[in-house]
């Protein structure tokens, strides 16, 4: 069979820890040793396979264990029979089955879109309605706690021809931020500079902080306080005149109607593992342009299958225009799991243009890091 009437027959998952090359510090919290994501197989009668990438991180979206049960036990059940052609039915189930799991809804659909991809052969910016762009600049964000490492990978990102970096701060005192900034400025003018405080400040202290960061004149402020304080957002936004971006503040449409009607942000970072999903993100994208606002192509701690949904979709809406942050397969990870490697060159992630998302898992891999695997009966 060719076409997308065939049932799906597997549907199989990994637990992968992934070895990491240093830790990271963030304002909500750090990463050390290993990130965890999910990774899940889904197989047609044909024989066809599609792959997806959950990659929750406990302090932001959920954590890996939700996310593997509400694979293993609640969207299984739903998926195994079904057509590969009845995605969108398939994603509303699975919204009314799992509550929020909004990396498992990623996983599940970029599956469904590869192996959709794989039996119609064509990549997935072409099921998402055609491409708008071949390739995106990237963005690597610097949260080393020890900042000659970051100096180190500065200058293997200057070799690569990378030129966005985004500097973590907030996770330390205001002069470890400020002598960051300084020397971005003096030693590496070459690269445009964007601030992500992940949350980190008490609203108390963030508004002088902000305001001080802002004279360095990054290309936009991201997330200075809980994602709650949409209040404070707002004034924060009207005290600066450098962009605020929302991060943590919105996860889909419904957060980014308020975002709009407060008044909080001046661009949102966009994230397949925030939204749960291809449809939700474009929506939350098209709504920002609506509104004048930009959008970036965020990450969480991804290997390179949640890193090529990322790309198609970048790829197919034309609103995620601030380029995107796909950088953990080629500078954080040990060893990425895709069989050949996440498509970067000359400071731009490449938009594959085969069929599915373009580059499969390594099987060996998958089954080296996997620490907990369910499969179909
Ligand atoms: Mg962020």
């Amino acid at each position: 069979m060719s076409d997308t009437d065939q049932n799906i027959t597997g549907f199989d998952l990994w637990y992968l820890s992934l070895p990491v090359v240093s830790a990271r510090d963030h304002g909500i919290g750090r990463v050390d040793g290993a990130c965890e994501v999910v990774v899940l197989r889904l197989t047609s009668e044909g024989g066809e396979t599609g792959w997806g990438e959950a990659s929750p991180w406990v302090v932001f979206t959920g954590s890996p264990e939700a996310t593997y049960a509400a694979l293993d036990r609640y969207i299984r059940p739903l998926v195994l029979g079904r057509k590969v052609g009845d995605r969108e039915k398939i994603m509303l189930d699975a919204d009314r089955a799992v509550a929020h799991c909004t990396e498992a809804k990623a996983a599940l659909d970029t599956a469904l879109l590869d192996l959709a991809g794989h039996i119609s052969k064509q990549p997935i910016h072409q099921l998402l309605g055609g491409k708008c762009r071949d390739a995106i600049p990237l963005s690597v964000s610097l949260a080393n706690p020890d900042f000659s490492q970051d100096r180190a990978l500065l200058d293997r990102l200057r070799e690569d021809d990378v030129r966005i970096v985004k500097l973590k701060t907030g996770f330390r005192d205001h002069a470890f931020d400020v002598m960051r900034l300084e020397t971005l400025a003096q030693d590496y003018p070459e690269f445009a500079v964007r601030v992500d405080y992940n949350q980190g400040l008490d609203p108390e202290e963030a508004l002088a902080r902000v305001r001080d960061v802002a004279t360095f004149r990054p290309d936009f402020i991201e997330q200075p306080v809980r994602a709650p304080l949409y209040d404070l957002m707002a004034q924060i936004r009207e005290a600066i005149d450098v962009p605020l971006l929302a991060d943590e503040s919105v996860f889909g449409p419904e957060d980014m109607s308020r975002a709009l009607r407060e008044g909080i942000c001046d661009g949102v970072s966009i994230k397949l593992m925030k939204s749960g999903g291809f449809a939700r993100a474009q929506s939350v994208a098209t709504m920002a342009a609506r509104h004048g606002l930009g959008a970036y192509g965020g990450d969480m701690f991804e290997a390179g299958i949640a890193h090529l949904a990322g790309t198609h979709l970048i790829a197919a809406t034309q609103a995620i225009d601030l380029g995107c942050e796909f950088y953990q397969a080629r500078y954080y990870l040990a060893e990425d799991i895709l069989e050949t490697p996440f498509p970067c060159d000359g400071g731009h992630v490449q938009v594959p243009d085969v069929p599915g998302l373009g580059i499969q898992p390594d099987l060996d891999k998958l089954n080296h890091y996997c620490i907990s695997q369910g499969r179909a009966a």
